[in-house]
């Protein structure tokens, strides 16, 4: 049986049209679940017996288990588990702007980046949209608190994903439902071409990340395998034309490495890249995790890097730091977790 989870108001309407039903059931459906948060159809009460029967025997509203929860200042990691046991981690970091939280999208990821341990555990396989939407939902029951901000950084590659992504933001987004504003909501890619393209017609002002992370295609092939498929030069024509079309900046996200992509001659090489784009760089001091080698950037070089965009005028800022004593890097919890046991 489906998860209701997984429909979007689009889905549900044409469910209810299909049975001859009218189709303003869906929004009812949707008020129910997303906003007075019910867990059983036969709480729906404006809705008739009949039309109960049907739903229960085609949907089932169904949770995932939280395995693991860790909190420091300002940060809570969960760890749920899916109905196949499969593990995946979400993170919700409290800003001054807001609660925001950190989806994954995949359980494991292909994409192989050398820095990043969610590719050291292969793709299993894509989350459902229902096991999205349901990170979204128990983070804030558990917390009884509002989600202000949901960025899809977690473990996965979310155009890797594509479809299933697109229907969990749609859910996100519907104004009779959750309605978190589409500018609320970043997508962040290691640059899958294609789908930059196809997100380019998405037609929400949803934000748009690029995990960049190196100025030239000689140390980027080192760092992100992807970048053999799809180099520089073909992310930022994707990149330019999305701009174009949708008038909306980007962000490009560049871990800091020490000794790898921190140097004056890659700022400089950045700035080059990006002159002239409606853009800007988001600063990643790198969380370092026990399996791999690279070492974070000193704060000295971070700011070194910082000022050289700066005085170049590329819009730059630097990521906040969270979590590293809940092991919060992208993929890090799950990985411990798989270790253990
Ligand atoms: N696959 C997508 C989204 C998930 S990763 C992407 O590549 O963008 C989200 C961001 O976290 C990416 O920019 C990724 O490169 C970065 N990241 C991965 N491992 C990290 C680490 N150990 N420390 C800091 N950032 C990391």
């Amino acid at each position: 049986m489906k998860s209701i989870y997984n429909y979007t108001l689009e889905d549900l309407e044409r469910y209810f049209l299909s049975i001859d039903e009218k189709k303003f059931k869906a929004v009812q459906v949707f008020d129910w679940l997303y906003r007075k948060r019910v867990q059983s159809f036969d709480e729906m009460s404006n809705i008739k017996k009949q039309v109960l029967d049907r739903l229960n025997s085609d949907f089932k509203i169904d949770t995932l288990e939280i395995i693991d929860h860790k909190s420091d200042t300002d940060v809570h990691k969960f760890l749920f588990k899916l109905n196949d046991n499969e593990k995946v981690e979400a993170v919700l970091m409290n800003h001054d702007y807001g609660n925001s939280l950190c989806v994954s999208s995949q359980v494991g990821c292909n994409m192989g980046c050398s820095f990043c341990e969610s590719g050291r555990l292969k793709k299993v396989r894509n989350l459902e949209t229902s096991e999205m939407v349901l990170q979204y939902l128990l983070v804030e029951q558990v917390l009884n608190l509002k989600i202000s901000h949901v960025v899809l950084m977690g473990i996965g590659e979310p155009f890797d994903n594509y479809d299933n992504v697109m229907s969990f933001i749609d859910i996100l987004n519907t104004g009779k439902g959750i309605d978190l504003g589409a500018r609320h909501i970043t997508v962040s890619t290691c640059g899958i071409v294609p789908k930059i393209k196809e997100f380019t017609e998405f037609g929400k002002q949803v934000n748009l990340a690029i995990s960049l992370h190196a100025p030239n295609d000689e140390l980027r092939n080192k760092l992100m395998k992807i970048n053999k498929v799809y180099p520089i030069e073909e992310v930022m024509k994707a990149v330019k034309e999305y701009i174009k079309k949708t008038n909306r900046r980007v962000t490009f996200e560049y871990i800091l490495l020490s000794g790898v992509n921190d140097t004056d001659k890659c700022a400089l090489e950045l700035v080059n890249l990006l002159k002239g784009m409606n853009c800007y760089v988001n600063l990643i001091p790198y969380n370092e995790t026990s399996h791999i080698d690279y070492k974070k950037s000193s704060s000295e070089n971070i700011m070194k890097f910082y000022d050289i965009l700066k005085k170049n005028n590329i819009g730059v800022t630097i990521r906040r730091e969270f979590g590293s004593k809940v092991n919060a890097a992208c993929g890090q919890l799950r990985s411990k977790y798989e270790e253990v046991k």
